[in-house]
């Protein structure tokens, strides 16, 4: 990394971390875990099957999955915390597998910074024991990673990509720059890892590989509409050279042509539904034939749909969660407010005009069987941590997802975009206890996971704090 560069980071990681911020509540706090857990006569939803399996006991020692049976009689007189589960439901600890965890959720004509610490709270109180963080600061992700998995910092598991690899001036550039403001904006160009030419393919993965990104994320949209675009033969050469080094790739797109593209160019994510413009049934068979996975983060779509209308009101989750200094702005016509910004107030607009083809293109989508994974993209405006998790759940479930596509989407099938055999997302013996425990069966009635009665990451009992 040449000097400057390294200088460039440093100024903007400083100034990310230094801002004040408006999130003070404490959401989340660790339970009296001295002792192994014991889940008696409770059912399982293992997060990959649609039988939910009756009557079993649980073991949860030493963060794991110790055991799962039937009628279990403690040995010499082992002491468990044993949690009676008549009636309730064991499923996977929930996945967000789109976040920007140094995303503020507050809009550039307020200025206010996010606070990583607060979002990581409000995940895991929604029952969100992993996130995939699809563009932030490798450095300072890496950082967070390693506090939660030091048990320094309370938060779901991290994993991670840098800052996605886009064209000279493409999205997120523009974007980023208005919402980051004066003086962080004049640092976007140079932190921003961009390719120019094919030739500089290696050199362009390499760099980014440096990190120690989990994945590869690369942009191929046009935000606003109009601004520069990934070629197919870019997108196309920079995919197989992740590829060739071992690292999966989550493509962010916006138009049919976009998710086409990516597709045929190998990418292993999209890292969005198709939303910029109406899908033939044509270009959603070549999608569906790829099986790869899409991550929708329809909320966040229609989110800024009605900010952008003046009609946008936070749900009553949102308000639990997320201070009224960030909503306020874009509650009702105050976020009217976004057409005198000139990036944002453009690709709300785009929002709006292709929010009438996204209907038909999920049904198109869905009546090929491409797998849907939950994802939300907060925090962004009217998108924010822990709360427009189950906003998207509902709104799949609106266009058509059965609750069972909704709870795998969310935990097995989220599991297994970029790991081959990852240790969560599923309820099994030897994996990692990231457990939600319900009380009724969520696959016949989603509502009830927005309560779960008792969560527990990496085997240990999280208490949320009203
Ligand atoms: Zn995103």
């Amino acid at each position: 990394m040449s000097k400057y560069k390294f200088i460039a980071y440093s100024i903007f990681s400083f100034f990310l971390i230094s801002c004040t911020n408006h999130y003070t509540k404490q959401l989340v706090k660790v339970g009296d875990n001295t002792l192994p857990i014991l889940i008696k006569n409770v059912n399982i939803f293992n997060g990959k099957d649609s039988v939910v399996l009756v009557n079993k006991d649980i073991i949860i020692e030493n963060g794991l999955i110790k055991t799962i049976t039937s009628n279990f009689i403690p040995k010499n007189k082992k002491v468990f915390k044993t949690i009676d589960g008549k009636g309730k439901t064991i499923i996977p600890g929930f996945i967000d597998a789109h976040v920007h965890l140094s995303g503020s959720g507050s809009v550039p004509w307020e200025n206010i910074s996010a606070n990583e610490v607060y979002n990581l709270a409000a995940y895991l109180y929604s029952g969100i024991t992993t996130v995939y963080d699809l563009g932030g600061m490798a450095s300072d992700l890496k950082k967070l990673a390693t506090k939660v998995e030091n048990n320094e910092l309370l938060g779901p598991t991290i994993y991670h990509a840098h800052i996605p690899i886009t064209v000279k001036n493409g999205h997120p550039i523009p974007l980023t720059k208005e919402l980051l403001g004066w003086p962080l904006r004049s640092l976007v160009n140079t932190i921003s890892p961009t390719i120019k030419k094919k030739e500089d393919t290696e050199k362009v993965i390499t760099n980014y590989l440096k990190k120690e990104v989990d994945y590869v994320k690369i942009i191929c949209d046009q935000i606003p509409i109009g601004s520069p675009e990934m070629s197919f033969d870019l997108l196309k050469s920079l995919i197989n050279e992740a590829h060739k080094k071992g690292a999966k790739v989550f493509v962010h797109i916006g138009s049919p042509q976009n998710a086409v593209d990516a597709t045929k160019a190998g990418a292993d994510v999209l890292a969005h539904g198709v939303w910029r413009g109406k899908l033939t049934v044509e270009q959603a068979t070549i999608i569906a034939d790829s099986k790869i996975p899409m991550i929708y983060t329809l909320a966040a779509f229609q989110n800024v749909n009605s900010i952008h209308k003046g009609t946008y009101l936070p749900n009553e989750y949102d308000k639990l969660l997320v201070p009224e200094t960030i909503l306020n702005p874009v509650t009702g016509k105050n976020g009217l407010d976004v057409k005198n910004q000139k990036v944002m107030g453009a690709f709300f607009s785009d929002v709006t005009d292709k929010s009438p083809f996204w209907l038909d293109n999920f049904k198109l989508l869905k009546s090929k069987n491409v797998p849907m994974i939950i994802g939300t993209d907060s925090s962004l405006p009217g998108t924010y941590a822990g709360s427009t998790y189950f906003q998207e759940m509902d709104a799949l479930k609106e266009f058509g997802l059965s609750n069972f596509e909704i709870l795998t989407g969310a935990t097995y099938l989220a599991s297994k975009l970029f790991l081959d055999n990852p240790d969560f997302g599923i309820i099994t013996e030897g994996k990692k206890a990231n457990i939600l425990l319900i009380n009724g069966n969520p696959l016949e009635d989603l509502t009830l996971i927005k309560n779960p009665e008792t969560i527990i990451k990496n085997g240990k009992i999280i208490v949320k704090v009203n």
